[in-house]
């Protein structure tokens, strides 16, 4: 037997036992003739105590950080207790003990803050595992895996495994490839997401499906994507939109529950697409704070018409908001006091190139009723307040407004709110609002492509009343600049995102389960009869026998993960994470093949 207990075990009532413990050595501390060592496992640390007799054999065999080691010894009250811990109360008075192997001087210590970069912790990720930092996020990730299948399974969801070497399935990303050796010249496609999979699964009568699944995607990394990463993939037979968002709610409450010991009693806020751009600027917005987005004037598509609210603004006779298409903006709250400099910064703030604006115009309503503006040449006070009014400003607010083309500007402001958000401490990590986003438009149009793009997949449903619009309109388009004004343009996908925090957590949308439907929405998107055929003739096939209507979600794990563990980065919850470039620096890969595997997947031809 190597141990009796671990090292996170032992208390004040143990005192007395006989014990048997095994790990690797954290700290190694000598006070004249006796030794203390901290021995460190999975479960905590125990303090141990060698005694004369120990510590000169130690001198003879010293110890080092990270050896592992195996000691027999008496759980002891400690009189100097550690209240930091909870074995703080003893320490094991060992009586034998044996190295079971050394370790080289580890190349960063292996403590919560630890001296060591990303690299070099990525390089050494197995040692980095060991420290309790990293330990407690897997430890939430392993809590939140459970609970989502323990509510799943209560919910009669059947866990089923769907392939990795596929064909290119659309979510909208590049495909990772792998080349087949019996089929020469072909190639799998590793899945974007199992959506084809578990809509079939879905036709087989399969009518509640969910998986914890690794998906590919081949995209330029931003700094918290991962080109392979964890969905909770989930797929229902014969429900409604509303039968979704009600059974998937609840799947995040029983997580929150578990994980984090919240009861999140209230009801999910639900909020349309065209709202969530309106007044947020984006579709994914942070509820934990208002500071909501004041259209002055916008070229915006809301409920099926151009709101165009500019008269405020072009009757002032300032020309840069007469010019620009869209004037925006946000009331700070209590920022009215905001000195020159402060306004300097933000000002170079929202002139940064990941931000685009060329200044930024702002409007301080004093506590006194005055108004102080950027502006004042231009404005008489009289329009300063109809404008401070506009964007909902009380006492003591600043206004900030930006200027400039429609998406670039609704962009920045989202962006200025989510910063001003930060910096007033209006974004606490420790509170979670759940929000659903709808009734997002079905198409996108890409103008430099003159196609429609879908804006989920093409698998997704328009409102059902709008499936003889999409049926009986021809999506092509004579005039790119003027999609606006196609049918199209104004189609709702049966389509929803969870939100959390601003971060979107999980997304999915009710299918179209019709042969025809689905060949015209292929069609919309400017696939030949043939090429729909040939991708995806397998699902036009199976929507000929019996398909039922069905729809699903998915939520990333990963993000989810570290949501719920307060950091921005997915990669602290993932065990092997690659970097930025999508490299895995701990193994080197990707990496090169020999010739001769090349040859085989017929990657290179053998006659040069
Ligand atoms: N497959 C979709 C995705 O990965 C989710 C869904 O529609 O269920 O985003």
């Amino acid at each position: 037997m190597f141990r009796s207990h671990t090292c996170g075990e032992l208390r004040l009532h143990h005192a007395n036992t006989e014990v048997k413990l095994a790990g690797w050595v954290q700290t190694i501390r000598k006070f004249g003739s006796i030794s203390f060592v901290d021995l460190r496992d999975r479960y905590g640390i125990t303090q141990l105590l060698f005694g004369e007799a120990l510590t000169t054999e130690l001198d003879a065999n010293p110890l080092g950080r990270e050896f592992v080691l195996q000691v027999s010894g008496t759980v002891t009250e400690r009189s100097n207790k550690n209240t930091n811990i909870p074995t703080g109360d003893i320490e094991i008075n060992v009586q034998s003990f044996q190295v079971l192997n050394k370790s080289a001087v580890p190349p960063f210590t292996i403590q919560d803050d630890t001296d060591g970069g990303d690299d070099l912790r990525m390089k050494y990720r197995y040692l980095d595992l060991r420290r309790h930092a990293v330990k407690k996020n897997l430890e939430l990730r392993y809590a939140v895996n459970r609970a989502t299948r323990d509510y799943l399974h209560q919910q009669d969801f059947m866990d089923i495994e769907t392939p990795f070497l596929i064909k290119s399935t659309p979510e909208g990303a590049r495909d990772f490839v792998v080349p087949s050796r019996m089929n020469p010249g072909e190639f799998y496609a590793l899945p974007q997401s199992p959506q084809t999979f578990k809509q079939l699964l879905m036709v087989s009568g399969y009518d509640r499906y969910y998986q914890i699944v690794k998906c590919f995607r081949d995209e330029d990394l931003r700094a918290d994507r991962q080109p392979e990463f964890t969905q909770i993939d989930c797929e229902m037979a014969f429900v409604e939109q509303e039968d979704i968002l009600n059974m998937f709610e609840g799947l995040v409450k029983y997580i929150f529950k578990e994980v984090k010991a919240i009861d999140y009693n209230a009801p999910v806020e639900r909020m349309t697409w065209e709202n969530a751009m309106w007044h947020f600027g984006n579709d994914k917005p942070d509820i934990r704070f208002d500071m909501k987005i004041a259209n002055l004037k916008s070229a915006f598509m809301k409920a099926g018409a151009i709101v165009a609210t500019g008269e405020l603004i072009n009757d002032a006779g300032f020309g840069i908001f007469e010019q620009a298409e869209t004037v925006l903006a946000i009331a700070v709250p209590g920022a009215a006091d905001y000195t020159r400099k402060q306004i300097d910064e933000l000002t170079d703030w929202v002139r940064r190139p990941q931000i685009g604006m060329q200044g930024m115009v702002y409007i301080k309503v004093n506590q006194d009723g005055t108004y102080k503006s950027s502006v004042d040449k231009f404005y008489s006070e009289e329009k300063l307040k109809t404008i401070a009014n506009a964007a909902l400003a009380a006492k003591g607010d600043l206004v900030l407004i930006l200027a400039g083309k429609e998406e670039r500007t609704r962009k920045a402001i989202s962006e200025l709110r989510l910063e001003l958000g930060q910096r007033l401490g209006l974004r606490n990590p420790q509170e979670f609002r759940l929000l659903w986003v709808v009734d997002f438009p079905l198409f996108e149009y890409d103008e430099d492509g003159n196609r429609w793009v879908a804006r989920h997949h093409p698998f997704t449903s328009p409102k059902p009343d709008q499936i003889e619009t999409m049926i009986s309109n021809d999506p092509s388009i004579a005039n790119a600049s003027e999609y606006l004004k196609h049918p199209y343009s104004n189609i709702k996908a049966n389509a929803y995102d969870m939100v959390l925090n601003g971060n979107e957590v999980g997304g999915g949308s009710i299918r179209i389960y019709q042969r025809a439907l689905q060949e015209k929405m292929f069609a919309a998107l400017g696939m030949s009869p043939e090429e729909a055929r040939h991708k995806f003739g397998f699902l036009l096939g199976a929507f000929e026998y019996g398909a039922p209507p069905h729809g699903g979600i998915a939520f990333g794990l990963d993000r989810l993960c570290s949501i719920l563990g307060g950091t921005e980065s997915i990669r602290d919850f993932i065990a092997f994470p690659k970097n930025n470039s999508g490299r895995d620096v701990m193994l080197d890969a990707p990496s090169t093949i020999d010739e001769k595997q090349m040859e085989e997947l017929h990657l290179v031809s053998k006659l040069k």
